[in-house]
């Protein structure tokens, strides 16, 4: 029942826990010299990620008003740029996934995201800003946890940049449904999945003019099988198109009340990601399981310390 606990015993979680650390000081400085600022992560609010995929809702009421457990701070974000050109935070995530992920290795119910954001930026710039950064990060970790990697037996490359890209649609039609997976087993180097279409997504990301139906949007992929590490995108932004987006997915408008009020005063076109840092560290260390990469890991469907 306490799955959590007998982590404390594992070599591979003491290891893969200090290169952990390491990642984050890494993606801190990474980011602050490029003039990101570090905003403090939103634990509840009555806005956050509807997500494109079925989930249980973490709610609390409170004063009978109720406020969301975060899934993502997407809406925070584009809000925070109002203020800032570019943030970012190490976001705890609180995304009730179905048992049936409990066996992925991918996927926790309570995780963290380096989520950050670029005010006028398109899907390039971040996508290179990604590529820099990872690049980066294994550098790093190669120079100063080599014992660590030593121990854990795991040998990375630094990947050339930049990563090779397919659009979802080629990808698709070649792969079907298993695309990523497959893709992900056949890659030796990280690599992008581009242009997804609307029903892949959520309503925020940025649907191109020409070419209605999909979205300047991205995954980046871990090669070896370990699948998806970032999503992210340009955003819609303008009052009209965020409605008519809601409006598509039959979703409630009135849930995002305090974002459409924002947004009618005037957000700014940005663009951004997240990456999962368990995910990271899984990749990095060569874990079996994102399980691993974490001292109190809650595994879907499980009770977990
Ligand atoms: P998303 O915007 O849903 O793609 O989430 C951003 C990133 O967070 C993903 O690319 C993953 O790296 C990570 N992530 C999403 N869901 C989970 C989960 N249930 N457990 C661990 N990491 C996750
Ligand atoms: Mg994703």
């Amino acid at each position: 029942m306490l799955q959590g606990i007998q982590k404390f015993l594992k070599d591979e979680v003491f290891h893969a826990v200090r290169i952990g650390s390491e990642i984050r000081k890494i993606m801190g400085d990474f980011l602050r010299k490029k003039g990101f600022v570090e905003i403090a992560p939103v634990i509840i609010s009555p806005i956050t990620d509807p997500l494109a995929h079925p989930i249980f809702n973490g709610e609390i009421s409170y004063y009978g008003n109720k406020y969301y457990l975060t899934r993502s701070m997407i809406f925070h974000k584009q809000i925070a740029l109002l203020s800032f050109e570019k943030i970012f935070c190490f976001s705890p995530n609180i995304r009730l996934e179905m048992a049936d992920k409990s066996q992925t290795g991918r996927h926790l119910i309570e995780f963290t995201q380096l989520d950050l954001e670029v005010r006028y930026a398109g899907r390039e710039e971040v996508m290179k800003l990604a590529e820099e950064m990872l690049v980066e990060i294994l550098k790093e970790i190669k120079m100063k946890c080599g014992d660590e990697l030593e121990l854990l037996e795991r040998e990375i490359a630094i990947p050339s940049i930049p990563f090779k890209r397919i659009s979802f649609e080629e990808a698709y039609e070649e792969y079907g449904a298993e695309y990523e997976e497959v893709l992900s087993k056949e890659a030796e180097q990280p690599f992008w999945i581009v242009d997804f279409p609307k029903w892949k997504r959520e309503f925020y990301d940025r649907e191109y003019e020409d070419k209605p139906g999909y979205l300047a949007d991205m995954d980046l992929i871990y090669p070896e099988g370990y699948g998806e590490a970032l999503s992210g995108g340009e955003r819609e932004y303008k009052l009209d198109r965020i409605l008519h987006r809601i409006e598509e997915k039959n979703d409630d408008i009135r849930k995002y009340s305090f974002y459409i009020e924002i947004a009618k005063h005037g957000l700014h076109p940005s663009a951004g990601f997240g990456i999962g840092i368990e995910r990271l560290i899984r990749y990095i260390c060569g874990l079996k399981s994102v399980e691993q990469a974490t001292l109190f890991p809650k595994l879907p469907g499980k009770y977990c310390i």
